[in-house]
């Protein structure tokens, strides 16, 4: 499939109306750096670093982390690579940590609840991403913020582990963004001062839909039932948007649907700049943005909710048709 939009691989991801967008791509493993160059990827926005911990039987060591974390900035070579820090707990459980009975697992403690509660593998994490860098510029997001003090705390993790590399006599990154991912409704309405201080954001479009609209991703009953074009969706997420306008805050969007061509016309339209998403969906995404015009395409939006549908969906899709 890669094959067939390889002509375009090359080509900067501009809208037919001359818009820039940002195509980036998904990864966790070793394996997956390889697409990057195979699928045209300007770099990996979102790496899953949990994915090396499930596909052990032990906790890794630090060393062996950031030799791995090391290769992998290797493999990238310069493009950037967004690191995230461990999200485990709900659907991600390690078999060598004690496991926790939960009643709702997708809202008990995981991911930046774990890691702040017990940080030990957090600060040998975050130690493991700043020797790994080794000079070279870092990249680290956090994942599942939903108040801004986890943000300082989790930051605050992060200067400790620059200032014992200092004291060791490394060398520090070259540059450093610290940023979070956006998974919960409760951080779009982070008091401005939050927007201000985080050095990017990402929403995290799986989490928060099933958050927004109560609905499980996990059960197969519920987790389609929701159009991620729903009216109400939208508006929520061009809040967050805007809200990142207002501050400077860089933004993109990592969940399922930036791989979604139709899906990622309209986050491109209401103005994402940044999609991340699975390697064989660049060239779909890519060649739709080719053809499309995203400032007709937000007027079809503006008039759908004005119009009170439910989900623009009907009239997107037929506008998306009608340009070829
Ligand atoms: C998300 O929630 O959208 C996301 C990208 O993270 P994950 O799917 O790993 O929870
Ligand atoms: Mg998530």
């Amino acid at each position: 499939a890669q094959e067939r939009y390889a002509s375009i691989r090359d080509t900067d991801a501009v809208s037919a109306c001359g818009e820039r967008v940002h195509l980036v791509m998904n990864a966790g493993l070793m394996a997956d750096l390889p697409s990057l160059a195979s699928s045209g990827a300007e770099g990996v926005g979102l790496f899953r670093t949990e994915l090396q911990f499930l596909v052990r039987n032990q906790m890794p060591k630090r060393s062996e982390l950031s030799a791995l974390y090391s290769k992998v900035l290797d493999s990238a070579g310069g493009k950037k690579v967004v690191f995230r820090t461990l999200d485990i707990g709900s659907d991600k459980v390690l078999s060598y940590m004690k496991p926790t009975d939960e009643p709702n697992p997708a809202l008990g403690w995981r991911a930046i609840r774990v890691g702040l509660d017990k940080p030990g593998v957090m600060r040998m994490q975050l130690q493991a991403l700043v020797r790994a860098a080794n000079g070279r510029p870092l990249t680290v997001m956090f994942p599942f913020v939903a108040q801004y003090d986890e943000y300082r705390a989790a930051r605050a993790e992060m200067d400790k582990a620059l200032e014992r590399e200092r004291i060791l006599g490394h060398p520090l990154p070259e540059t450093l963004e610290v940023g979070a991912m956006l998974e919960t409704p409760s951080l779009a309405f982070a008091p401005r001062r939050f927007f201000e201080e985080v050095q990017f954001l990402s929403i995290g479009g799986n989490d928060l839909k099933q958050f927004f609209f109560a609905a499980d991703r996990e059960n197969e009953r519920v987790r389609r039932r929701y159009d991620t074009l729903n009216v109400s969706f939208l508006s929520f997420v061009q809040n967050i948007v805007d809200r990142c306008a207002e501050t400077g805050t860089p933004l993109s969007f990592c969940g399922e649907d930036a791989g979604r061509p139709v899906e990622a016309m309209c986050l491109a339209a209401m103005g994402l700049r940044t999609l991340s998403m699975r390697p064989a969906s660049i060239g779909p995404v890519k060649s739709l943005l080719l053809r499309t015009d995203l400032g007709a395409l937000r007027g079809v939006i503006e008039q759908a909710r004005e119009d009170g549908l439910q989900s623009v969906r009907e009239p997107v899709m037929e506008f998306l048709r009608s340009q070829g």
